[in-house]
């Protein structure tokens, strides 16, 4: 089984806050390290100036692996990665609130999906204390838009992902902003409704990743006279319920471990260009990186067959095993009464032709085999069939369709019991998609 990760999420705070030189929010747990790292290695340890947090709600790790291709735009702009642990239960204010807070859930106060405006010391009060402008784009009524609120700052409360985008993207040209919080949710959204896979929930990812990509192009535009950090930060991760739809908040690998991707646009808007050697190394490093990449592909999709091939068995739940077999029986006993009629008819035309050249103890005879009659004897019966003549024929069609009949009067009975129980289950999919608003 999968790992938990180690690093927990209530260290992105202070990290953040470091790579600015702002004093960190009161109750927070730590820095990383690796993060901060890489940050000051990125601005030739210059500090920060400029940072803006893309939200995208509830993508795990095990999403971002899988469908790693589609977060390419994300890497292009925030390409280091790291594995972090959410915080238990794994819900989007929990989430939010420890990643801003630096504080645990018991800490901060939200320990269950409800968004009350969190008192204690934030990454936002933090800022503001320094002197920085820090504010949060959000979706309207969303978790994001709410529990940091009453702060001496801006907030944007859009309709939908798309016009926050716009907003950010606005707020970038204006430059007036130190600390931007940029808040996604459409994946969490379709994946209640359908699951973490569906379709819909494919292209929530690539709405994620192309507006971090806008975010990117507009601080490459205008914001070439800063150090900027970008990240790329969801909350928590997702599984799907034994009743089939997206869910989280369950303190499972799934949905606590996460990635974030971050990335710095060094001032003068480019990373500064590597050296030769530098360069030559990250070639070297870029096959290996590759090859490792391919090694894991390979591995994942090996794993994602499984686990649903895992999964489907799963679904085949007691009750649809039992439907099935009824099924069985029926086709069987479909089968039985068509190979009697057959043979009933076999019989009539042999005791036909053999009233015409031959005696009645031969159709005694034949009668036997045809009561033990197969396949083969119904072929045969087709070839007689052919021969016989067209009284016969109309007979035999009379009685094709008296079966028909018989069967048609049965069949709806069966198609419309199958209907209502796929009536009762869309119910219960409206019922819990429509009290599945959590952010
Ligand atoms: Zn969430």
């Amino acid at each position: 089984m999968m790992d938990f990760n180690s690093t927990k999420i209530t260290r992105i705070a202070a990290t953040l806050c470091k790579t600015m030189g702002v004093d960190p929010p009161a109750l927070n747990e730590g820095v990383i390290d690796e993060l901060y790292g890489y940050i000051m290695a990125s601005t030739g340890a210059e500090k920060i100036d400029r940072i803006i947090m893309f939200n995208p709600d509830a993508i795990g790790q095990w999403t971002y692996d899988k469908y790693y291709d589609k977060f390419e735009p994300v890497r292009k702009y925030a390409p280091f990665e790291i594995e972090l642990l959410s915080v238990n239960p794994p819900k989007t204010p929990v989430c939010f609130g420890s990643m801003y807070t630096g504080a645990s859930p018991e800490v901060h106060g939200i320990v269950k999906y409800k968004k009350p405006v969190i008192k204690i010391d934030s990454i936002f009060d933090a800022m503001i204390r320094a002197g920085k402008k820090p504010c949060i784009v959000a979706v309207k009524e969303s978790s994001m838009s709410k529990i940091f609120n009453r702060r001496d700052m801006d907030y944007y409360l859009e309709e939908y992902d798309s016009s926050v985008v716009a907003r950010t993207l606005e707020l970038i040209k204006q430059d007036k902003h130190d600390f931007i919080c940029v808040y996604n949710q459409e994946f969490d959204d379709v994946m209640h409704r359908s699951h973490p896979n569906s379709y819909a929930a494919q292209k929530a990812l690539d709405h994620y990743a192309s507006s971090f990509e806008l975010i990117g192009k507009q601080v490459e535009e205008s914001w070439r006279c800063h150090n900027t950090l970008l990240g790329f930060a969801t909350d928590h991760g997702t599984h799907r319920e034994w009743y089939l739809l997206g869910q989280h908040g369950k303190n499972i690998p799934v949905d606590m471990n996460i990635k974030h991707l971050y990335g710095v646009l060094a001032r003068t808007g480019k990373p500064k260009p590597p050296s030769p050697e530098e360069e030559n190394n990250d070639n070297a490093d870029l096959t290996k990186r590759e090859q490792r990449k391919a090694e894991k592909d390979a591995k994942k999709e090996a794993k994602s067959k499984a686990k649903e091939e895992s999964e489907s068995e799963v679904r085949l739940s007691a009750r649809e095993l039992r439907h099935q077999e009824k099924e069985a029986l029926k086709e069987e006993r479909k089968e039985a009464k068509l190979k009697a009629k057959e043979n009933a008819k076999k019989e009539k035309e042999k005791a036909a032709k053999k009233g015409k050249n031959s005696s009645s103890k031969k159709t005694a005879n034949s009668k036997s085999k045809n009561t033990k009659s197969t396949k083969s004897a119904a072929k045969k019966t087709n070839a007689k069939d052919k021969k016989t003549s067209s009284k016969k024929t109309a007979s035999a069609a009379k009685k094709t369709t008296a079966a028909k009949k018989t069967a048609a009067s049965k069949s709806p009975a069966k198609k419309s019991a199958s209907t209502g129980k796929s009536s009762t289950a869309n119910k219960k999919t409206t019922k819990s998609a429509s009290s599945s608003k959590k952010k």
